[in-house]
């Protein structure tokens, strides 16, 4: 086959097969987060670009390398500076929609989630895409290291109910813009004496941002950046007691870190506490889960003074590792019934019982390819139907027919008329239970 048009470079496609792998992770990720008193919330694909430059940051990877732009005549207030861009994360729509639904003047703290896909122009690898998804936690109001330590559980939790093993959390603190200031005037005295053998994005990163450069992935700098000050030991005595606190947290709860004064993460907007899940099984891109508080971020946007915190984890990568891990997916739905039938009124009343049994909430299937007996039982048996039944001239004449259990070849006696509904599902709801029992 020669396709006229492929898909994206970089992207992927969801065939119904690999759906109860998502479905799993998804509908774990929203009862996680509801028992954490996270609420969904939605935002658009795309948003003014200036949003993500203001809260993502002119001078990082994401905004100068990997947003795409989206072609658009101008904005609503018409002030067009440049255009729309797809997210190419979810802080930053998240914030907005915030603000701008006034949800800072309900009760505090206010806790929302997503799961959303994101955008970024990047060099696509195993656990690297340019369209790719995140679940997403975000936590507004609260300065308090316990909301931190939350949050980590949270995610901790999460991946637990997975059943994922082996992710390890480093933890760290990048201060705020007043520690921070004496770490930058350290941190860019140390790499100027170095500054011939860095990258030309960190001599740019030198003057705007000099804790970008920790976080450049070319070995040259990394190697460089092995032995730079430290933002740790110059954290200020607010700054210190919060991460201190977390850290006592975090034991509280049981949960187990390591601090890495490396961590400063990719966005500029992070605020004291930072941390990241990291998986030791799936190679080069092993970051599961990254996030941090944000302090400064919503004052930025324009909102009140308001501390706030979250974490984003890469959908692809969690299910990426549950497979090397062999972790269970909750399996899909199977069909209940596959009426088969012979001859155009047999067919009639296979559509007639498909719709009332469908009505009551089974899944029932018929013949739409006009197939003989034998070719529709095979499908029965290729879709994996529960129950088979078959409908000719004999059953139309006593008005019945044998329910078949699939999997035991049991036969099963059952009217159209009499308690059709209610015998089906005894049947049916009694099958399951013993399949259960049997695989305990
Ligand atoms: P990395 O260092 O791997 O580039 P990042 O710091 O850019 O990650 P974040 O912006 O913190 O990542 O995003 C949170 C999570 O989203 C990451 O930990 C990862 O699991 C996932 N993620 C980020 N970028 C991609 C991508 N291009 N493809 C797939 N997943 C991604
Ligand atoms: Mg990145």
């Amino acid at each position: 086959m020669d396709l006229i048009v492929k898909r994206p470079y970089g992207t992927r496609d969801m065939v119904p097969a690999q759906a109860y792998k998502w479905h799993t992770v998804e509908k774990l990720a929203m009862e996680t987060a509801e028992q954490y008193g996270f609420k969904e919330i939605r935002f658009p694909t795309f948003e003014e670009t200036k949003l993500f430059k203001r809260s993502v940051g002119d001078a990082t990877d994401v905004v100068q390398k990997e947003m795409y732009g989206v072609f658009a005549q101008s904005t609503e207030n018409g002030k067009d500076e440049d255009g729309f861009t797809l997210r190419p994360e979810g802080t930053a729509g998240t914030v907005r929609a915030v603000l701008e639904n006034g949800l800072l003047n309900e009760a505090m703290p206010q806790k929302v989630y997503y799961i959303i896909s994101c955008f970024r122009h990047e060099r696509p690898q195993a656990g690297r895409l340019r369209e790719f998804h995140q679940f997403g936690a975000e936590m507004f109001g609260s300065d308090s290291p316990a909301a931190d330590a939350e949050l980590i559980a949270m995610a901790k939790g999460f991946m637990d109910r997975l059943g994922i093993s082996g992710v390890e959390l480093f933890i760290n603190s990048i201060g705020c813009p007043v520690c921070r200031k004496q770490y930058h005037a350290a941190l860019k005295a140390y790499f100027e004496e170095r500054k011939d053998n860095l990258c030309d994005t960190c001599k740019g990163r030198l003057d705007k941002n000099p804790m970008r450069i920790l976080d450049c992935k070319s070995p040259v700098c990394s190697g460089i950046a092995k032995d730079a000050p430290v933002i740790l030991d110059f954290l200020c005595d607010e700054c210190r007691e919060h991460f201190e606190k977390l850290k006592e947290n975090l034991s509280v709860m049981g949960i187990e870190y390591s601090v890495n004064p490396k961590i400063v993460r990719g966005l500029d907007y992070y605020t004291k506490t930072v941390f990241e899940f990291v998986a030791s099984d799936i190679g080069a891109q092993s970051t599961i889960c990254g996030g941090g508080r944000y302090d400064g971020l919503v004052e930025q946007l324009g909102g009140p003074k308001t501390p706030a915190l979250g974490f984003a984890m890469g959908l692809e990568r969690l299910i990426m590792t549950m497979e090397n891990q062999g972790c269970d997916f909750i399996p899909e739905k199977k069909c209940d019934l596959y009426i088969a039938s012979m001859g155009e009124a047999a067919a009639k009343k296979a559509l007639s019982l498909a719709k009332e049994l469908r009505d009551e909430g089974f899944w029932v299937e018929y013949d739409l390819m006009g197939r003989g007996l034998k070719a529709q039982m095979k499908y029965a048996d290729k879709i994996g139907a529960a129950f088979s039944m078959v409908i000719g001239d004999n059953e139309l004449e006593n008005n019945g027919a044998n329910l078949k259990n699939m999997r035991t070849g049991e036969q099963i006696p059952l009217r159209f008329d009499d308690g059709f509904i209610e015998n089906f599902s005894n049947i049916v709801v009694g099958d399951m239970f013993s399949d259960t029992m049997n695989n305990i």
